[in-house]
C-alpha cells in the first residue's frame, strides 16, 4: 500500500518509527508536512496538493498532527477521508479530543469518570468556581495547553483567583479541577489501538513537581492495568471515535480519574518502557482496516 505520514518533523522519534515500520512491512512510505498541503474544492473532485502535486496515489494516512497544527491539519485530513484514502485518526475526532472541554463534555455521559472540572466566564466570581470543584487547592489548566505547560497548581484562594482573573482578562480559556493529592505526581497512560489496549506505563513526577508528564522530566514504568483502568481507557476512545490514542488517567481513592486523551500519542516513550513495537500495530491496524473497506 502507499501511506503517508502527516507530519511537521520528519527528524522526530514517533515518525521514523512509523516509517521504519511501514518499510519493513513491504510498504511504499510517504512523508507529507500538512503545513504545506493545499485542498482543492472543486464539485465532485475533491484533492489535495503538495505544494504544486496533486496527491492522488495514497491509500491510508497515519496523522501526526500538532496541537498548534491542528486547525489546518484537519482540514487537510478531512479532504483526504473524502478522496476516499483510509485515515487512522479522522479530522472529526481529532477535532473532538485536542478540545479538552468539549471531550469532557462528551464523555461525562459514559460511565467515565474524571476529576471535578467547571468551565465557565466568572472572573468577578473566581472563588465560586473554586468552591465548586471543593475547594483549595485546585488545578487550573489552559484549554489549548500541551506536554504539561499551562497546567497550574494553586495551593491558595488568592493565588487561583488572581490566576483566574488573569487568564479570564487575556481572553484564554480555562477549566478549573479539583486536584488529585493521592496520585502523588503520577498518571497513567494507556495505548490503544484499533479496539484494544496494546501498552501501558505509569508516569512519575520529578521530585517537587506534580505533572508526570516526560517533557517536563518525568520517568517512565511499565504496568499492567486494572479492569476499571481498561473499561476507562476503551470506553474513552470509543466515544471519541479514535482508533490510536493514548489516554491518561490519574489513579484516585475513587478509582480512575480521566485526564487526557490525545489524538496523537509520542510513541517514544511507550516503546521504550515496554519494548512493544506500538509502530508494527499501527500499520498492522491499516492493513486489516483496509481489507474490510477494500481499498
Ligand atoms: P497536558 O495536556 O498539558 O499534558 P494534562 O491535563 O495531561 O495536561 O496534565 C499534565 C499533568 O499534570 C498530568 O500528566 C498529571 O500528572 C498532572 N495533573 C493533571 N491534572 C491533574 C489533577 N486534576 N490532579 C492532579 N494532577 C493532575
Amino acid at each position: 500500500m502507499n501511506i503517508a505520514i502527516l507530519s511537521r518533523g520528519p527528524g522526530l522519534y514517533s515518525t521514523q518509527s512509523l516509517l521504519i515500520a511501514g518499510q519493513r512491512r513491504g510498504h511504499r512510505m510517504f512523508l507529507i508536512d500538512y503545513m504545506d498541503c493545499s485542498i482543492g474544492l472543486e464539485r465532485n473532485r475533491p484533492m489535495v496538493y503538495y505544494k504544486e502535486e496533486a496527491i492522488n496515489y495514497l491509500h491510508a494516512i497515519i496523522p501526526r498532527i500538532g496541537a498548534s497544527g491542528t486547525q489546518h491539519g484537519s482540514a487537510v485530513v478531512q479532504q483526504f477521508e473524502m478522496m476516499g484514502v483510509y485515515s487512522v485518526l479522522s479530522a472529526d475526532a481529532l477535532l473532538k479530543a485536542r478540545n479538552k472541554l468539549r471531550s469532557l463534555q462528551l464523555l461525562s455521559k459514559s460511565g467515565i469518570r474524571f476529576p471535578r472540572t467547571v468551565f465557565g466566564n466568572f472572573h468577578e466570581h473566581a472563588d465560586y468556581l473554586v468552591e465548586s470543584v471543593g475547594g483549595i487547592p485546585v488545578i487550573i489548566k489552559l484549554l489549548s495547553g500541551t506536554h504539561g505547560l499551562g497546567v497550574i497548581l494553586a495551593e491558595d484562594e488568592r493565588t487561583a483567583e488572581s490566576i483566574i482573573e488573569a487568564f479570564q482578562k487575556l481572553k484564554e480559556g480555562i477549566i478549573v479541577q479539583e486536584y488529585i493529592q493521592e496520585a502523588g505526581g503520577e498518571d497513567i497512560r494507556a495505548f490503544v489501538i484499533g479496539e484494544e489496549i496494546v501498552a501501558s506505563m505509569k508516569r512519575k513526577a520529578l521530585p517537587g513537581e506534580f505533572r508526570s508528564n516526560l517533557h517536563r522530566g518525568g520517568s517512565a514504568s511499565k504496568i499492567n492495568l486494572t479492569a476499571a483502568e481498561v473499561f476507562t481507557a476503551k470506553e474513552a476512545v470509543r466515544i471519541l471515535g479514535l482508533k490510536v490514542a493514548g489516554v491518561d488517567m490519574l489513579q484516585s481513592h475513587r478509582g480512575p480519574l480521566l485526564i487526557e486523551v490525545n489524538p496523537s500519542p509520542g510513541l517514544e516513550g511507550i516503546e521504550e518502557t515496554t519494548g512493544i513495537d506500538i509502530a508494527g500495530q499501527v500499520i498492522a491496524l491499516i492493513e486489516k482496516e483496509a481489507v474490510k473497506n477494500k481499498v
